[in-house]
């Protein structure tokens, strides 16, 4: 039993008010295969073009991350994103998304890849996302979805055929406005659930993340850092925390849900410390315990109800 993830790998070029990158490599599927191969083996369904350097698929080749599900397209550019974010880190605007290998990617699930327990369906087109789903022989125990702005913008039809299908889905308090035309983010998870997924996380990058299940929420906090270096990859680090735990786990429940978020949004402060998957890349199970250890202080309190 397997967790197949699903996503992006990618160039990415990001401004700050406090730096520049030059490309580096980034991709919602490869921050989602970095962070979940902390917790489980993954299945990873990607393309890239021949420009894509081998020695980055072979040092996730080296965590375990199965790449058969990975398309080479010798002669195509790999796909391209930049951004410039505002001066609060927490807003941004996209400058350039080139598809290039992502126009045309007709994915192929490997016959190994069949024994998907959890799918995770990392930012990509969403047709892509679909097509996935379709593929399997068997329904997986759980499938979640992050998708983001600008597939709403040019492939709302398709995402809304994906949304239906997904048990989790996750959104940035923007994205979730987007998606069901309403400022309350409690009156747009009702009307997000209404199209089909019975879970929905709402990020709400340094404010931290909600998580609503029929009447429940429950809330994760950002761990406050003096410094954020580059927030690239937090929503995908986030997601890759989320389902390494749940499939660690392989318990689905609200409750586990809830240390799922914790996990994600311990992983996520990292990411942001450094440019790209730099910092991912780096760490040992002692620093995700340790941060898991100050989340553990920073929403801890007693209280005394008479
Ligand atoms: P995040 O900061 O978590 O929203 O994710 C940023 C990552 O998503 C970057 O590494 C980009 O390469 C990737 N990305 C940006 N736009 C898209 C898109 N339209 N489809 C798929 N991946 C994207």
């Amino acid at each position: 039993m397997s967790l197949v993830v699903v996503g992006s790998m990618a160039f990415d070029a990001i401004e700050t008010p406090f730096g520049k990158s030059d490309k580096i490599i980034g991709g919602a599927g490869t921050y989602i295969a970095w962070c979940a191969s902390n917790f489980t083996p993954i299945k990873q369904i990607s393309v890239v073009g021949g420009d894509f350097p081998q020695s980055e698929l072979d040092a996730l080749a080296a965590r375990n991350v199965d790449l058969e599900g990975v398309q080479i397209k010798k002669d195509e550019k790999t796909f391209f994103w930049s951004g410039r974010y505002h001066m609060d880190m927490n807003s941004r605007d996209t400058l350039v998304t080139e598809l290039n290998v992502l126009e045309n990617f007709q994915p192929v699930v490997p016959d190994n890849f069949q024994d998907c327990e959890f799918l995770m369906l990392g930012n990509l087109v969403p047709a892509v996302q679909l097509s996935v789903i379709e593929q399997l022989k068997t329904k997986p125990k759980l499938i979640v979805l992050d998708t983001m702005n600008f597939w709403m913008e040019v492939a709302m039809d398709d995402l809304k055929k994906v949304i239906a299908k997904v048990d989790v889905l996750m959104v940035n308090d923007g994205e979730a406005r987007q998606l069901s035309g309403d400022y309350s983010l409690v009156r747009a998870a009702k009307t997000i659930m209404a199209m089909g997924p019975k879970y929905l996380i709402i990020k709400k990058g340094e404010h931290g993340a909600l998580l609503f299940h029929e009447n429940n929420v429950f809330f994760a906090p950002a761990l406050p850092l003096e410094e954020v270096f580059d927030p690239t990859g937090a929503g995908d680090t986030f997601a890759g925390g989320f389902i390494g735990h749940i499939a660690k786990t392989k318990d689905i429940s609200f409750e586990n849900m809830k240390t799922a978020i914790i996990i994600g949004s311990a992983m996520a402060s990292y990411c942001v410390e450094k440019f790209g998957t730099e910092r991912l890349r780096e760490l040992s199970q002692a620093d995700i315990d340790s941060r898991l250890s100050q989340f553990v202080e920073l929403v801890n309190f007693d209280i005394n109800l008479v």
